[in-house]
């Protein structure tokens, strides 16, 4: 079957704009499924002759379908973030961790990232499904250069791109694809 990748992260890191910048025809509305992320997102994705599906997990953005917005740091909004963490890395063959260079590093940051760590199983010696740490909005190369600061997320080496622009897309993928 196709490789399955989740785009995580909190809201407005970017999670839509790279979604529907990756994706081709969407699929499928993943419906709602109680006590757990809602309304994720799903379509078909190609890079380099790889086809991939990729899951916008959007349950906890507020424009994603008309839910309450939930305050920053509040237990819900942590609660949602944690359910979309562990989700995401039980169903995905890879988890695209999404950042934001402009905020930096956060603590509902540092709570998915600890969410993703605690989660992955050892296969073969190798964390499972791999995380890619992206840092997105590095639209300039200020911005590039800051990404070295998410590096004490433990998640390993970011991926500084701009999903607007498209910029640093293209090594992402590769080393997307290369991890399937
Ligand atoms: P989500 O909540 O994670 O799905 O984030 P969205 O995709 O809805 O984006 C949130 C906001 O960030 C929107 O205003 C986007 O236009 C903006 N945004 C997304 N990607 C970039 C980027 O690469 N650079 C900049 N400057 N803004 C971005
Ligand atoms: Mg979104």
């Amino acid at each position: 079957r196709k490789p399955i990748v989740a785009l995580v992260g909190r809201p407005n890191v970017g999670k839509s704009t790279l979604f529907n910048r990756l994706a081709g025809e969407p699929l499928a509305i993943v419906d709602d499924t109680p006590g757990t992320t809602r309304d994720r997102l799903m379509a078909e994705a190609e890079w380099n002759g790889r086809y991939f599906f990729i899951v916008d997990t959007g349950g906890i953005d507020p424009s994603t379908g008309g839910k309450e917005a939930l305050s920053v740091g509040s237990a819900d909004y942590i609660q949602q973030i944690r359910q979309q963490a562990e989700l995401a890395i039980r169903e995905a063959d890879v988890v695209l961790f999404l950042t934001d260079a402009i905020t930096g590093v956060t603590p509902a940051d540092q709570e998915v990232a600890q969410i993703l760590r605690r989660n992955q199983k050892i296969i073969e010696g190798k964390p499972h499904p791999p995380v890619l740490l992206v840092v997105n909005k590095a639209d300039n190369q200020t911005f590039r250069s800051g990404a070295a600061e998410f590096y004490e997320l433990g998640i390993g080496e970011p991926y500084p791109i701009s999903a607007l622009h498209g910029t640093g897309t293209g090594d992402l993928l590769d080393d997307l694809v290369a991890a399937f």
